[in-house]
């Protein structure tokens, strides 16, 4: 019994021993296995277990010593990998920042160079403009003196040959300012109506040279005040109307505006701008290239022609700077048209435009005789607007016919409108022939010209001819034309050109440059003024503090003090001695953005870029002045 307690005794310790052996040498290396694991997962990679054992113990320390030693190896890999990264990113950083700042001193570089290239432009345009006033000015007044036909010949040519100087020179300085990001548009209100008419008529003359006819087309019921830039509106339409004149040999030219939407809104009006010749047309492949800068179809046909190309660009970055595209429809032999669309805001609140008064043309008889059919439907469709009963025809044949029936009919016309140049019979001849034609009872006859007034008047009176109407034909001149003839009696010929107007007035004119000093006061005694001249604004000031001047002509650049010093000290002399304020006109050579609001913003009333003519002086001139009463 004692010998089975002894052995079950013995079993049960080896058995613990066993068990504690056993459990040992498992626990152990697991815990060992424990540590090295903690210790990799704070980064201590190379960790080795030294445990030998063919177990599974053994294969999991081999394994684990494997992954340590991998671990490791990554680790240096990466810590390599690392090491060349973030000496990559120190260099990127420093090289950035290297990039930056010469990137910041480049652009502080573009800037000022920008801003000397805009000082550029503004030095050169009045160091040009100051001469060419000078050029401009003597050569208008030398042709105002007795010249024989050689010298008047060749002053003209000067006189013309600067003009056309000039015009390059501002084609150029206005592409440099569209170019350098300058351009600027100057947004005030205007009569749309008056711009396209005044435009139109502008080129009459160089139409009307090349016996091309010039033809205003516009809706009969535009009128009202809009908002944009008149300037650059009038620039463009009259670049392209000067080509459309320069590129056609016969035929006509029309600048056409249409309503875009049938319905008008009060605040916005959308218009369609053509200006469309019967000239040489452009080839397809030609169209778009002719709107790059410097570019010209034929160089030959242009050099014959002159130009820069540089007329096209201008025009479609300026129809941009507007909100519209400019572009071109053309066939080769038949024409071009050049279109344009703006979306034009309509001003209510500006001064409304006197209505005129059409109630008097209420239901006239009256007949139009033009061969040209644009002509013809226009004039019957301002004519119709004004509810004028008018007719038409299309030849001096078929208009004889139309007043005999009409005076069959008992319905006999009262005025007829007759174009002077017709293919079978001239107007001339056509008014002789219903002058002294028994069968068609006595009328009205106005004579459409490109001639402005004839020098032998009485033969046109003769002929029953008492209205000269020059083309292009606008709707001012059209009213004053009717109503003149609706009160004129019938032997009195009226002419529908401005007579040549003198201004009454006593000019005081501050400028420092002797030449100009000569050229304005030759211009203003041209004009019926007179003037006294002082040479910088501080002799301005004095002069306006002795002496009553009726309006003062302010250089702006002068040296002492400039013209807007003057115009402020002027302007507070007049306040505060109560003396009445005069009209301040500036004068400068100056074309840069900003400089009209800085005459208006200290004073000034108008503004007046040199170099100008005898008429622009008037212009401008007129709006203060009195007409001398003895004319
Ligand atoms: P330029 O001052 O030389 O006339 P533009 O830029 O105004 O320069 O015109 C570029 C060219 O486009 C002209 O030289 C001419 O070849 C062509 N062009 C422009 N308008 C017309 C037109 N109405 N008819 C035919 N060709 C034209």
């Amino acid at each position: 019994m004692l010998q089975n307690l002894v052995v079950g005794a013995m079993t049960l310790i080896i058995g613990i021993i066993l068990t504690l052996w056993q459990t040992r040498r498992i626990i152990r290396p697991l815990k060992r296995l424990t540590l090295a694991t903690q210790l990799i997962s704070q980064g201590d990679f190379d960790k080795q277990l030294n445990i030998s054992s063919n177990d599974e113990i053994g294969e999991l320390a081999t394994s684990f010593n494997t992954m340590s030693r991998d671990l490791a190896r990554y680790q240096t890999a990466m810590s390599s990998y690392l090491e060349t990264l973030e000496e990559l990113v120190a260099q990127r950083t420093a090289d950035l920042q290297l990039k930056t700042d010469e990137a910041c001193q480049l652009a502080v570089k573009a800037e000022a160079a920008n801003k000397a290239k805009s000082q550029f432009l503004a030095t050169m345009s009045h160091e040009i403009r100051t001469p060419m006033n000078a050029v401009l000015g003597m050569t208008e007044l030398l042709l105002g003196t007795e010249l024989n036909n050689r010298q008047q010949h060749l002053a003209q040519t000067v006189f013309h040959s600067a003009e056309s100087l000039l015009a390059i020179i501002d084609n150029i300085l206005d592409f440099s300012k569209i170019e350098a990001g300058k351009f600027r548009l100057i947004i005030k209100d205007f009569n749309l109506r008056q711009l396209l008419e005044e435009t139109a008529e502008t080129l009459s003359i160089q139409a009307k040279q090349k016996c091309l006819e010039l033809i205003l087309n516009l809706p009969y019921d535009l009128d009202g005040i809009v908002r944009g830039d008149a300037d650059r509106l009038r620039q463009v339409l009259l670049n392209l109307l000067g080509n459309a004149i320069k590129f056609t040999e016969q035929g006509e030219i029309q600048l056409k505006v249409s309503y875009l939407q049938a319905s008008q809104s009060a605040t916005q009006l959308p218009l369609l701008f053509e200006i469309i010749d019967t000239g040489s047309g452009i080839a397809a492949d030609q169209q778009q290239q002719i709107f790059e800068s410097f570019t010209q179809v034929d160089g030959s046909i242009t050099r014959r022609f002159g130009g820069t190309g540089l007329g096209l660009a201008i025009s479609r970055q300026l129809v941009q700077l507007m909100g519209g595209k400019l572009e071109v429809t053309s066939t080769p032999g038949k024409g071009s048209c050049f279109h344009f669309s703006l979306n034009l805001e309509k001003n209510p609140q500006a001064a409304v435009i006197p209505k005129i008064n059409i109630n008097a043309l209420n239901g006239l008889v009256i007949l139009v005789v033009t061969d040209n059919a644009s002509q013809l439907t226009l004039l019957h469709d301002q004519l119709s607007g004004w509810k004028a009963d008018c007719h038409c025809a299309s030849s001096g044949e078929q208009a004889v016919k139309a007043l005999i029936d009409a005076a069959r009919l008992n319905r006999p016309f009262q005025y007829a409108l007759l174009d002077s140049t017709m293919p079978d019979m001239d107007g001339l001849t056509l008014a002789k022939t219903i002058h002294s034609d028994p069968q068609i009872p006595p009328l009205k006859l106005a004579l459409l010209s490109s001639d402005g007034i004839a020098q032998d008047q009485q033969r046109y009176i003769d002929h029953g001819i008492c209205y000269f109407l020059n083309k292009p034909v606008t709707q001012h001149k059209l009213l004053n034309c009717l109503l003149d003839m609706l009160e004129s009696p019938e032997s009195t010929l009226q002419s529908p050109l401005n007579p040549d107007i003198k201004l009454q007035g006593n000019i005081l004119l501050a400028e420092d440059n002797f030449i100009n000093q000569e050229v304005a006061m030759g211009l203003l005694r041209a004009i019926g003024c007179q003037g006294r001249v002082v040479n910088n604004g501080l002799e301005a000031v004095q002069a306006c503090k002795n002496d009553d001047f009726d309006l003062i002509l302010m250089d702006c650049h002068m040296p002492v003090m400039d013209g807007f010093e003057a115009t402020i000290q002027i302007r507070q002399y007049e306040q505060a001695s109560n003396k009445p304020r005069r009209p301040i006109v500036a004068l400068t050579a100056d074309v840069q953005k900003g400089i009209v609001e800085q005459c208006l913003e200290s004073g000034m009333d108008s503004y007046l870029s040199k170099p100008f003519n005898k008429q622009r002086l008037q212009d401008i001139l007129k709006t203060w002045l009195p007409v001398k009463p003895d004319q």
